[in-house]
């Protein structure tokens, strides 16, 4: 969706074949691919060495890591740790040093140090190659046994991570809604001889090509064969986009319920997007639910402020730079309660993540949400005397016509009512700016879609989540969009940069 940066979309000629994918042909175009590809970290220390050991290690360092960092970690752990042996000399401090900066080293270095003595009182000093024992190991989950497995001993296993199990439900391999779904199913239909290699070439290909945001469909050597099932073709930009020295790149995201969200990408997404903040809506969970790339986003200082109420509301931040002050709630206890508002303050500048009420399909929450939104306004007009104030969030309301795709249809529904809209009036008239709006007033730009009658294909939806900033603050946009072709959640994201 543009605004001030003008985006073409590649037209891409319909793909409508009702044939099963003949996955055997992709693979086989894929070996041929992915020759001109970087080999993966593990596959490589895999073919240098032919060390379960090290393979091993390898794999453990190269989670949340990039492939660059964990083969320069690897080469100056191994040159002190070559063995099992050698790696038991070593504290976790040394560790730590060794393996600085993979992402989580000091967790990292924690297994590490505890390894040695597993594999010697377990396995006899030797690294199994069952994937319940190599579970058993420290720091070992499924998708490392399943790669140590088939890199490290070449016995059959399917690896299935973030690639592989996004790359087989879009070719409509499989439908799985978790990788765990996806390594049973791939048991059940893939060929074995298939097995062991499909990590590499997906992996491999989803970075290169098929990538998690905008794949590059329009080079793709399997174009003609792939239904592209719930995938958006990247748009190619006109125009480059700069960042400004000192612009700030903000993200707004409900992803109605974050451990879900965890498990289909929002790491590669975050990664992909780059925000410098990023706040998030309707996390549906506290910090401890949460994996710990996740709660602890590499890169990031987290913040949040889940509700009392498990599974429900609940908002996060995650910033670049740690805030001077967190403010939890708007001290409403009653809303506080709920998880709703979370401010960060920097040095001149408040950062408000707010969650607003949905007044409900029978309208019973109407009165409360009202109350609650004047309670917001009255909290954010009070910091615009300090200093500069973003508000961001899901407003839970539609402002005008032009905001959803069938307003005559719900003009008395939750989201639309006279009253929310009245609300959001008088918002706007104080001064508060819909900084979307400041560069694009065309209707068709929607931020939530129901998940009934495929309302996100066919762009029935409402945009309702926001980014406003004080009247005073005015020259500090710098832009505003709606990133309609990120997926993952009910809600896209819709971004603001802000100097
Ligand atoms: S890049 Fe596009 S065409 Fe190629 S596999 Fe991925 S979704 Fe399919």
């Amino acid at each position: 969706m543009a605004t001030k940066n003008e985006n073409r979309t590649i037209n891409l000629p319909p793909f409508n074949s009702p044939m099963p994918f003949n996955i055997e042909h992709a693979l086989q175009i894929l070996e041929q691919e992915v020759r001109n590809y970087q080999v993966p970290v593990v596959d490589l220390i895999a073919v240098q060495t032919h060390d379960p050991f090290k393979v091993l290690v390898a794999t453990i360092l190269s989670a949340r890591t990039r492939d660059e960092v964990t083969a320069l970690a690897a080469a100056r752990l191994f040159a002190k740790a070559p063995t099992s042996q050698a790696l038991a000399a070593l504290d976790e401090k040394t560790l730590q040093q060794l393996i600085y900066p993979v992402g989580f080293y000091k967790n990292k270095a924690r297994y590490l140090a505890a390894l040695p003595e597993v594999l010697e009182k377990e396995f006899a000093a030797q690294v199994p190659s069952e994937i319940d024992e190599l579970t058993s190991l420290p720091g070992v989950g499924r998708k490392t046994a399943n790669l140590v497995r088939a890199q490290g001993f070449g016995k059959p296993a399917i690896c299935v991570d973030t690639h592989v199990h996004r790359i087989m439900n879009i070719w409509g391999y499989v439908q799985t809604a978790t990788p765990l779904q996806t390594e049973m199913a791939l048991r059940e239909k893939l060929p074995e001889q298939y097995w062991i290699r499909v990590n590499s070439l997906l992996v491999a290909f989803g970075q290169g090509t098929c990538r998690p945001i905008g794949p590059h469909c329009e080079s793709c050597v399997l174009g003609a064969l792939c239904p592209r099932i719930g995938v958006t073709p990247r748009k190619i930009k006109a125009a480059p986009v700069e960042r400004r020295t000192g612009t700030k790149k903000m993200i707004s995201w409900n992803v109605n319920g974050l451990r879900a969200v965890a498990k289909n990408g929002f790491t590669e997404i975050v990664a992909e997007l780059a925000p410098d903040i990023l706040a998030l809506q309707e996390i549906k969970a506290v910090p401890d639910q949460l994996p710990e790339s996740v709660r602890e986003l590499a890169g990031f200082t987290s913040y949040f402020h889940s509700a009392c109420r498990k599974g429900y509301s609940g908002v996060a931040i995650y910033s670049r730079v740690p805030a001077d002050k967190v403010y939890h709630g708007i001290g409403a206890p009653r809303f506080d309660e709920e998880g709703r508002v979370l401010t960060l303050e920097f040095g001149d500048f408040y950062f408000v993540n707010c969650y607003f009420l949905n007044s409900r399909q029978d309208l019973s929450r109407l009165d409360l949400k009202q109350e609650f939104n004047h309670a917001v306004q009255e909290f954010v007009d009070g910091l615009t005397t300090k200093k500069s104030v973003v508000v961001c969030g899901d407003f839970n309301v539609a402002h005008t016509e032009k905001d959803l795709a069938n307003p005559e249809a719900n003009i008395k529904n939750a989201g639309f009512t006279p009253e929310e809209r009245q609300w959001m009036n008088t918002y706007i008239q104080k001064g508060w700016i819909d900084t979307f709006r400041q560069y694009n007033q065309e209707p068709g730009h929607y931020s939530w879609w129901s998940y009934r009658s495929n309302a996100r294909e066919r762009n029935i939806g409402w945009r309702i989540d926001y980014f406003f900033v004080d009247l005073a603050s005015r020259k500090r946009i710098i832009g505003a969009d709606i990133l309609a072709d990120i997926l993952g959640s009910d809600h896209c994201p819709i971004t603001l940069d802000f100097k």
